[in-house]
């Protein structure tokens, strides 16, 4: 990890390492937290956060189905994410927000603790890797499942619900592959560890929604924008096992993981075994948006030393 100088924790600048808990803490035991990740692009305008606004409504979202009262307001943590950036001089990076019950009441239940929160980031390049934006990545679909809709709350990014993911990512690793890619309990098609997935044939771009347990992503969102724009239609529908046998294209989307192609899937080719043509293309866009290279059209970018931009954002948070 390529660690930067200064964490906000809990209204206090602190040097990287002196940022600690108590090993009392709830959520060390009990995996309650919500947390966000985000990424500053760096641009011909200086670094710039993306959908940031996107990223803190869902923080507080998340927090607020864990029901953990955050005693920050969204306007503040934003102010924050943003201070990260400039406290520590950096041109790009991953920024993590994070909320959890911290120590004082002994137990399960864990309200009794007070809400702790800390914003850091750090230098991080490619998640899948630098070739695997380019040449596509190799996926299995896991043994594991995605949680059932009555079990756990996909659509918060909580903590604990993690554990699913890092099951999910360790066997596809164990088994040589880049990512495993994870069915719901219906055994449709849910998403991948930390990523949405999307599927190409016939020129027809399909996801899974909403319902099939999956994090409502920030990436996705961004693809349905971009797909618009560039006029390719977008079904989101339950997607069965076999569609990812004879996909044209199949692309991963997520903070970390940017768009990554996925050129195999279960050892099967996905089309030529090589990123596809419309997931090159929303790629540039994407990727051309994100460098400041092409017009941010839909708003995505939140330059981090444009005050009163800032400010707007800031404000537009209503009534929270
Ligand atoms: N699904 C899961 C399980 C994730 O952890 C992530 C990463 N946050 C995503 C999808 C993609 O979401 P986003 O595009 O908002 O990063």
């Amino acid at each position: 990890m390529k660690t930067t100088n200064w964490i906000w924790q809990s209204g206090n600048w602190v040097a990287w390492d002196d940022a600690k808990v108590h090993v009392s803490t709830h959520a060390l035991h009990y995996g309650s937290s919500a947390f966000e990740g985000l990424r500053a692009y760096s641009t011909p305008e200086g670094p710039a956060v993306l959908c940031l606004k996107s990223h803190i409504d869902r923080l507080f979202h998340s927090a607020k189905i864990a029901r953990m009262e955050v005693p920050y307001t969204p306007e503040e943590i934003t102010q924050v994410t943003l201070d990260v950036v400039r406290r520590n001089q950096l041109q790009s990076c991953y920024i993590r927000p994070l909320v959890f019950r911290g120590t004082g009441a002994f137990g399960l239940e864990g309200r009794g603790n007070p809400t702790e929160v800390v914003v850091f980031a750090i230098e991080w390049g490619r998640y899948l890797g630098a070739e695997g934006i380019e040449k596509g990545i190799n996926a299995m679909v896991s043994s594991w499942r995605r949680m059932a809709q009555d079990t756990m709350p996909a659509l918060a990014k909580i903590g604990g619900q993690y554990i699913n993911s890092q099951f999910i990512a360790m066997e596809a690793r164990d088994n040589g592959f880049d990512e495993g890619l994870c069915l719901d309990t219906n055994g449709y098609v849910s998403e991948g560890s930390g990523e949405n997935i999307f599927l190409v044939i016939d020129g027809i771009i399909y996801t899974p929604a909403l319902s099939s347990s999956i994090l409502g992503g920030i990436t996705r969102r961004c693809v349905f924008e971009l797909a618009d724009v560039l006029g390719y239609e977008i079904k989101e529908m339950m997607i069965p096992r076999e569609m990812l046998y004879i996909a044209d294209e199949i692309f991963l989307t997520g903070t970390a993981a940017e768009i990554t192609p996925v050129r195999s899937v279960d050892r099967i080719q996905v089309g030529k075994g090589e990123r596809g043509p419309i997931t090159k293309r929303i790629q540039d866009h994407f990727f051309g948006i994100t460098s400041g290279k092409m017009p941010d059209r839909f708003g995505w970018l939140t330059p981090v030393y444009v005050e009163n931009v800032a400010n707007d954002l800031v404000r537009s948070f209503d009534g929270r």
